[in-house]
């Protein structure tokens, strides 16, 4: 990619180890402490990875049957495999061991959606809870191998549902509560599941979900379903069908309360999850027991450097990857205290993730920039004067994060005092791929650093499918070899998976995203390799141009795209949110196009530059920037899939900015 302008030799401010995480005296020592130790146990887990991940596994993980094999296929035949001849069940894994040795250590703490209501669950309510749950599924038929649906809101009971159905071999596609009816029923039907685990209503914000209306809705036009459970949560007047629909206390109190795990191989899938459709049709991306499990456990530990009495706060939804990962599986598989929180950042005020924090004493807490942004945008005065000394790591991810909402997240969340991890991954990778270590990695606001254990990343040449060697260069970001917790498919879509994952560069994992390694190796992740801009030959990534627009005091979130150019090829539009209690001064466009100039140069000059109310947003906070290509380049009555789209209500009045 000769043509890429060179951005990648900017000097961009370091942020050391904080030096509180390596006083034994204020914090637990870190588990990877210098950058040196980083490098000899990286350079272990990709040179000798059979040798540090066996290790890894009977460290982390509980077998009833050892594995003789640590990794077997590869890329190529889109065969791979880990821990073969392994047997370990999920869920006695997060669950029993811990109930046996700790019954009354607290599992989870919810936080319900009023703040004053709080539910702690400890390890060996868990277990009964999970066992009786387990006895209700299979009292409903469902075997090892049968994949169940769960479509429930931020409650305890969501959790009980998935590690149930890990205890009886039960593949679990959870489809998050504020899906359509018509993505419900897509979902279900391509999982041909049995069973629906749901809610009468959910509650957020304030609001009451209509829940189980949508589900009655989805599943007027499914016939595979036999049995719905419902939690009830409010107790209002519900629609029931008899003799399908059953209520979760009438079942659970005829259950057992204790079901024996089921012997699942390494490789039996535990999940199968959609992806956020950012870029296209979700796909149904399929995990594994053992290699996912420990990825999630291993990404815990290190990255957000876990130990024995921390707090660990993950606000995504159980709906999404980040949930299952670091809400449910790694979490619980280390034994610790995870939070579930039921509500949003702004309900009853901007202070909520604050209150959350100096309440629970949370040590890691862990969102997206979408959280972040929206929350520096609201202004400073609901972070300041919080107690939030319990914090030592904080993270972030979903998007690349604007250095300015770094930041703001740094000084005012973390006081300087806490490692910032910006953690790169997706949903077909399981668990994070590239990251800082909190006590090994000095930080570029922006970077995400370097690759986790196991993980060897490569920069191609989009054009040869060449790896770019050196530092200082940018092209589309792979994995050279197989990881632990990575997809092993698509469900039911195998070749959907070669063609998307392995195909498109024989013999690496394709990310789907751009990125650079600067002069320090440092890897920043420039968005997807369909977005990047191409204007007169300068290929152009759209996170540099949005964060050059958010640098402006007035400016609140950005979105960059591609329009067509009869004399450039492409020109850049940029899609401009305010903070609030900004003005629509006169000359502001003028002034950011400035902006943009000054800070990359004259050829990133932006050719319109729209002040809008908010961009389209996937349900779970990514700016969906092909609808805005779509817009701009008056393609916007064919959009694609826009099923994942949090307020669909936007797209008219985006319309009308762009055309008029
Ligand atoms: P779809 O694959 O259906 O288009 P999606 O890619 O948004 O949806 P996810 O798996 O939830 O679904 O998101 C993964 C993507 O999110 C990554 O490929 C990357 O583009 C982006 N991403 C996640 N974390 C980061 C991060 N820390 N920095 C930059 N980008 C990130
Ligand atoms: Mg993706």
């Amino acid at each position: 990619m000769s043509d890429q302008v060179d951005t990648t030799s900017r000097v961009d401010p370091i942020h050391p180890v904080p030096s509180r995480l390596l006083d034994s005296a204020q914090c637990p020592t870190p588990f990877v402490s210098s950058f040196d130790q980083y490098k000899a146990m990286w350079k272990e887990s990709v040179e000798q990875p059979d040798k540090f991940f066996g290790n890894l596994a009977n460290e982390l993980l509980t077998w009833s049957k050892p594995f003789e094999t640590v990794r077997h296929g590869s890329f190529e035949s889109g065969d791979v495999a880990w821990f073969l001849e392994g047997e370990l069940n999920a869920c006695y894994n997060c669950v029993d061991r811990h109930a046996l040795k700790n019954p009354n250590k607290v599992a989870i703490i919810h936080e319900g959606d009023e703040p004053d209501y709080v539910r702690k669950i400890t390890y060996g309510e868990l277990l009964q809870e999970v066992c009786k749950l387990a006895n209700v599924l299979k009292a409903q038929g469902v075997k090892k191998g049968d994949n169940v649906a769960i479509y429930m809101p931020m409650i305890p009971e969501a959790m009980i549902a998935l590690l149930a159905c890990a205890r009886i071999g039960a593949p679990h596609s959870v489809i998050f509560a504020g899906f359509s009816a018509e993505s419900l029923r897509d979902r279900v039907v391509d999982a041909s599941a049995k069973v629906v685990i749901t809610a009468d209503e959910g509650r957020r914000g304030g609001k009451n979900i209509a829940t189980k209306r949508i589900v009655d809705d989805a599943l007027a036009q499914c016939s595979t379903v036999s049995s719905v459970l419902v939690y009830r949560r409010t107790g209002s007047e519900i629609p029931w069908t008899a003799g399908r629909d059953l209520w979760w206390h009438e079942e659970m109190d005829k259950a057992r309360a204790y079901c024996a795990p089921e012997r699942m191989n390494a490789e039996d899938p535990l999940f199968l999850l959609y992806t956020s459709g950012s870029t296209g049709t979700p796909k149904g991306v399929l995990h594994t027991t053992g290699g996912y499990l420990l990825g999630a456990a291993a990404t815990v530990k290190y990255i957000f450097d876990y130990h024995e009495d921390d707090i660990f706060a993950c606000m995504a939804d159980i709906g999404w990857v980040t949930g299952h990962s670091y809400i449910v599986y790694g979490p619980l598989t280390l034994g610790a205290t995870t939070v579930l929180f039921e509500s949003t950042p702004t309900y009853p005020t901007p202070a909520r993730f604050w209150e959350l924090i100096a309440k629970h004493k949370i040590t890691q807490f862990y969102t997206a920039p979408t959280a972040i942004r929206a929350l520096r945008r609201l202004g400073d005065k609901w972070v300041d004067g919080h107690d939030l000394s319990s914090l030592r790591v904080i993270g972030s991810v979903g998007e690349p994060i604007n250095p300015e909402a770094w930041d703001w997240y740094n000084e005012k969340v973390g006081k300087g005092r806490c490692a910032v991890v910006d953690t790169y991954w997706q949903t077909e990778t399981g668990s994070i791929i590239i990251t800082p270590l909190p006590g090994a990695i000095a930080t570029k606001p922006g970077s995400a650093t370097f690759p986790f254990f196991g993980i060897n990343p490569v920069l191609l040449d989009p054009n040869t499918g060449k790896e770019i060697e050196g530092n200082g260069v940018t092209g589309v970001l792979a994995v050279k070899q197989p990881w632990p917790s990575m997809a092993r498919t698509v469900y039911n879509n195998h070749s959907r998976f070669l063609e998307t994952y392995l195909k498109p560069y024989p013999g690496y994992y394709f990310t789907g995203d751009g990125a650079s390694r600067d002069i320090d190796g440092y890897y920043w992740v420039r968005g997807r390799v369909d977005d990047v801009i191409n204007v007169s030959g300068h290929r152009l990534s759209t996170s540099e141009i949005e964060s050059a627009l958010v640098l402006h005091h007035s400016v609140a979130e950005a979105a960059v795209i591609g329009g067509h150019d009869d004399l450039t090829g492409q020109c850049i539009h940029a899609f401009v949110t305010l903070k609030p209690n900004v003005e629509e001064a006169e000359g502001l466009e003028k002034e950011l196009t400035l902006q943009v100039r000054k800070i990359i140069g004259p050829f990133a000059t932006p050719k319109r530059i729209y002040l809008v109310s908010d961009h389209p947003k996937t349900r779970s906070g990514k700016i969906m920037r092909r609808i805005l290509r779509k817009i701009v380049n008056s393609e916007h009555h064919e959009l694609g899939d826009t099923s994942t789209l949090a307020d669909p209500s936007i797209i008219p009045s985006l319309i009308t900015k762009v055309h008029g």
